[in-house]
């Protein structure tokens, strides 16, 4: 097996890219059990943040480094809460301060579209000049009020029209197959395939 730091703590996480890359012969370790404190994220796109992440931690371990970075997109608002999903209402993050800001900035418009998206950046070494690089995007409308005690963050929100489901009303292993994180997820798997480490 080839070890491969993960550029997080979350549990779910990294159980969720064990299962995925353990065929292909790697074991992915999260960085805190090697010692490896939380990166900076403090750039305007996924894909710069989930860079730094994983260069910190392929620096820190000289291990190769996967690193993700997620959020909700609302075309409304020109993207936002994008890298800020977190804590678009600020410190400390809560998932439910969050919801009723989305909702009071979406009072008055109409147009509800909004996208969950997942980027995944696997760097080989901390100077890998071509990093694989894998996204996913989950294409919804935010609802008046919240629906569903399912998922996470903004699921009770996230209507998926075609199914009159939210996010938090999806069984948690149908949701699991459908959203940007599995999109990506699967991106780089194939990704991995053309390019094994
Ligand atoms: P992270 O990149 O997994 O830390 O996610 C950043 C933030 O984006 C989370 O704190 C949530 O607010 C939001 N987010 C990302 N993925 C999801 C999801 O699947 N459901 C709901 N919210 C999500």
């Amino acid at each position: 097996m080839s070890r491969l730091v993960l550029a997080s703590n979350n549990v779910k996480k990294a159980a969720e890219l064990s299962a995925l890359l353990e065929p292909l012969g790697l074991e992915v370790i999260p960085q805190g059990a090697l010692g490896v404190g939380e990166a900076e994220e403090p750039h305007a796109t996924f894909i710069e943040n989930a860079l730094a992440k994983a260069r910190h931690a392929a620096r820190e371990t000289g291990l190769p480094a996967l690193a993700d970075d997620s959020g909700l997109c609302v075309h409304a608002l020109g993207g936002l809460p994008g890298v800020q999903s977190a804590r678009f209402a600020g410190e400390p993050k809560s998932d439910a301060r969050n919801n009723e800001q989305l909702l009071s900035r979406l009072a008055d418009v109409d147009d509800r579209r909004a996208f969950f998206y997942c980027l995944l950046v696997l760097l080989r070494h901390e100077a890998d000049p071509h990093p694989l690089i894998a996204d996913g995007q989950w294409n919804g409308e935010i609802l008046r009020a919240p629906r569903g005690d399912n998922g996470f963050g903004y699921d009770p929100l996230f209507l998926l029209p075609e199914m009159d489901q939210t996010a938090a009303e999806l069984d948690g292993a149908l949701k699991n197959t459908l959203s940007h994180r599995a999109q990506a997820m699967r991106h780089l798997l194939t990704r991995l395939q053309a390019n094994p480490l």
